[in-house]
């Protein structure tokens, strides 16, 4: 089994924290977004939105220990378990009688 990174080690802490803010830290120790494409931080390996169904390939030799190998949509459940923003609805104005 490869070592794993000092950042590796850190975003799997992170990883399976209760508190989303946490998971999203690990999420952004391991990738990073470019340019429309997502980005291993360890390999500089990269894939686009439209390969989001496939699995990441990683250059030869990477040390970064992955989830399950689909980040795209890591970070899409991640973000649709960030708290809703609270929107402030206008009352409307009423009729004054
Ligand atoms: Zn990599």
């Amino acid at each position: 089994m490869p070592e794993m990174s000092v950042i590796d080690q850190i975003a799997t802490a992170l990883r399976d924290s209760t508190i989303p803010s946490d998971r999203v830290s690990s999420w952004m120790c391991r990738w990073s977004l470019m340019r429309g494409q997502l980005i291993c931080t360890q390999c500089q390996a990269a894939q686009s939105a439209e390969q989001a169904d496939e699995r990441f390939i990683h250059r030869p030799g990477c040390i970064a220990v992955r989830g399950d190998g689909y980040p795209w949509q890591e970070l899409a459940e991640l973000l649709n378990r960030l708290p809703q923003r609270r929107r402030t609805s206008v009352p409307r104005q009423g009729f004054i009688s």
